[in-house]
């Protein structure tokens, strides 16, 4: 079965200056686009990849998960040729624009996949989101596009099971901190535990409300694609069982890519694209719930445009027959971790 996917792209995402030797630079964005328009501008794609124009979020679905006090700050940046947000995230003028555009893509991007106008959606946008805190920008991050995304689709469509997966090497500290105590979203990280923000080990399950409905998983650099995408059919089989989501989100960061030159790992395109076919192939035991995705990070910018259209191709052309998998020792032992520390919690379906 064959998906259609609708994008998010928009010339005005490379308006957010970060500076030169920036990593997260328009120049990310750039590639992807110039991927999309070669490898994707025949007939048999036309009807399949379907433009999504971004529009704004409202103020009222930006304060839903940002404070007023925090979205005001970012508005006054307008006046300021540069501003430090944080040692990590300088901005330019149009930045808060921008950002702001890039939250609305997604809500679009909601709205779009419960009106059936796509199965799946990806929201080609930049600056990422995950670590932004309702209060506090950092790690390139100004507004929480994913989290802003999933509160609209609670509150707008009713939805009351969100699945986030996070693939970004980095921690997304900020959707695993707004959504901690809640059981409607459920947020799954896999993260390298060395690299910023530190944060997200196994032992990290929830709030006292919401015990066993956030899933973070350090993983360490050595793991193979076939490793990587063994974990992932591990944890996502029962959980998907289990917690039978309404929507799936992906924060899809591509910094573990063995070329990034911030990420250290690796994994290569091959570990995106099977965990895309993965999330293609389990849904049915949700009874298909739509597939969200969202850009985080992916700093080389040709390891970056072949990853995503590594995903887009799997969506597009439908889920190819997965590998043999002989997961090595490591990824064994990570699993079984997993499973003892989330078994008393019963979100897991076996
Ligand atoms: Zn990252």
């Amino acid at each position: 079965m064959t998906l259609r996917v609708g994008i998010a792209r928009d010339e005005r995402f490379l308006e957010h200056k970060t500076g030169h030797f920036h990593p997260e630079h328009p120049k990310r964005l750039e590639a992807i686009y110039r991927m999309v328009d070669r490898h994707f501008k025949d007939r048999y794609f036309t009807d399949r990849l379907i433009s999504i124009p971004p529009g704004p979020a409202t103020l009222e679905q930006m304060e839903r998960i940002h404070s007023p006090a925090y979205i005001k700050r970012i508005l006054k940046t307008a006046e300021q040729r540069i501003t430090s947000l944080a040692p990590d995230t300088p901005i330019s003028a149009d930045s808060y624009l921008v950002a702001w555009l890039a939250a609305g893509a997604c809500v679009k991007g909601i709205d779009s996949l419960m009106d059936l106008d796509c199965d799946a959606f990806f929201a080609l946008v930049r600056p990422p989101g995950h670590h932004a805190l309702p209060d506090r920008a950092s790690g390139f991050c100004l507004f929480n596009n994913i989290a802003i995304a999933a509160q609209y689709a609670l509150d707008q469509h009713q939805l009351r099971r969100i699945l986030v997966i996070d693939w970004d090497i980095h921690h997304g500290n900020g959707i695993n901190d707004i959504f901690y105590d809640s059981k409607e979203v459920l947020y799954f990280s896999t993260h390298d535990p060395m690299l910023f923000p530190y944060s997200g080990a196994l032992e990290e399950t929830g709030g006292d409300n919401a015990l066993g409905y956030t899933v973070n998983v350090p993983i360490p650099r050595e793991l193979t694609d076939a490793d990587m995408i063994f974990l992932y059919r591990e944890i996502l089989h029962p959980l998907i069982k289990g917690y039978q989501p309404q929507l799936i989100m992906v924060a899809a960061g591509f910094d573990a890519h063995t070329d990034d030159p911030i990420g250290r790992s690796r994994l290569t395109e091959a570990a995106f694209q099977g965990i895309t076919r993965l999330l293609m192939t389990l849904r049915h035991l949700s009874g298909n719930p739509p597939l969200f995705f969202s850009l985080e990070g992916g700093y080389n910018q040709r390891a970056l445009a072949d990853s995503v259209q590594a995903v887009l191709k799997e969506l597009i052309e439908g889920p190819t027959a997965s590998p043999e998998l002989s997961p090595s020792e490591t990824v064994l032992d990570l699993v079984a971790q997993v499973q003892s520390i989330h078994a008393p919690y019963g979100v897991f379906h076996d």
